[in-house]
């Protein structure tokens, strides 16, 4: 294993934000990296291979060149902090510390900021929601978004998070603004638990067009306290209701993948296929192949033809003479809060607190720390 470092002089700002008792996220903001290079002041880089740390007096950067082939599991490498609080990387500046670690299925190195709970919210309500947006649509969103990171805390591994649509897509220090910070502090250590006093991921999407999901009739997995919630909010905005037709022939080939994917089936006969009539109270495609009835998800579908083709799970498949079409409302998968129906809600005057007893109509609002 090689990790060479260097160091160069360039140009940091030392803001400094103070977070009291608050849990740290570990987020994974760079994927199997062959060179990593950082910028602070006052840096400590620790090489935890060989257990050395080292102190450099103003602004550095260093740069970490990783060749680990020989490393064939996760591993911490190096860590660099600055007393300041800040570390840049790849010409954004993120608040906390930042970790390389050996990527298990290249020679190179994954990046992890390990960051403030608090701070990692204010940077993530400009991403996954808009910081212009009413003050108490992005405290409903710092509670749901806290939720979800809360939850990932105690999971094992290198990183809580991915900053990808994977996990919730967190930004750097200056996708921060005076709002999004306030959102955060408003909500300080507030998290909605499940009826049975379990913390559950508190999901969200863009526009639900209608009614939301329960993670079940999406996922398949049951998480507890979702309850199908009906939206009138999200309807004037955001994404008008869509349509696509394709091939009737292509609808074959659609239900085998599905089934050989998430079911382990296959359709028997590829000449007889007579889908049952559908409807959006519907999360399920019924069709016959020859006498076989199968069912599956609609959002099986989606998951497998993308979102250009299937923006969301609110939809009605019906075959029209010798094409399909697929009609359908909303964008993203459906489940937890509709963004644009908070964004509308928190409008009328709604609090944070009646928007997400909206949407998560079985959970308690809890201050954890
Ligand atoms: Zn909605």
């Amino acid at each position: 294993m090689i990790l060479k470092t260097g160091c160069s002089i360039l140009l940091l700002t030392a803001v400094s934000t103070v977070w009291a008792r608050v849990p740290e996220v570990k987020v994974l903001i760079g994927k199997s990296l062959a060179e990593v290079n950082v910028l602070g002041t006052d840096l400590k880089k620790t090489l935890h291979y060989n257990k050395s740390s080292q102190q450099f007096a103003g602004r550095k950067m260093i740069k970490f060149k990783c060749q680990a082939a020989n490393l064939k599991r996760p591993e911490l490498l190096a860590s660099v902090s600055s007393p300041t609080g800040f570390i840049s990387w790849d010409d954004s500046k993120f608040q906390g510390e930042l970790e390389l670690v050996k990527n298990p299925k290249t020679p190179n190195c994954d990046l992890i900021n390990k960051v403030p709970m608090d701070s990692y919210i204010a940077s993530l309500l400009s991403k996954e929601m808009n910081a212009t947006w009413p003050i108490e649509a992005l405290k409903a969103q710092a509670v749901a978004a806290r939720t979800y990171a809360y939850q990932r805390i105690n999971t094992d591994g290198f990183y809580h998070l991915e900053s990808s649509e994977k996990d919730q897509v967190s930004g750097t220090f200056l996708d921060v603004t005076q709002r999004t910070l306030q959102a955060s502090k408003d909500t300080q250590g507030e998290i909605l638990m499940g009826p049975t006093g379990k913390i559950t991921p508190a999901f969200f999407h863009s526009k639900c067009g209608g009614k939301t999901y329960r993670p079940d009739q999406v996922w398949g997995g049951m998480e507890d306290g979702y309850q199908q919630v009906e939206c009138p909010f999200c309807h004037k905005t955001g994404m008008k209701p869509w349509k696509h037709e394709l091939g009737k022939a292509k609808l074959t080939d659609m239900f085998d993948r599905v089934l050989s994917k998430y079911y382990s089936d296959k359709i028997s006969n590829r000449r007889d296929i007579k889908l049952l009539k559908d409807s959006a109270d519907r999360t399920e495609l019924r069709f016959y192949s020859g006498t076989k009835l199968h069912v599956v998800k609609k959002s099986y579908l989606r998951n497998l033809f993308g979102r250009e083709l299937l923006p969301s799970n609110n939809y009605v498949l019906d075959v029209k003479g010798g094409h399909i079409e697929f009609a359908g409302h909303g964008y993203g998968h459906g489940v937890g809060m509709c963004q644009l129906g908070a964004l509308e809600l928190a409008k009328r005057g709604y609090t944070y607190k009646d928007i997400l007893a909206h949407y998560f109509p079985q959970h308690q609002l809890k201050k954890i720390y």
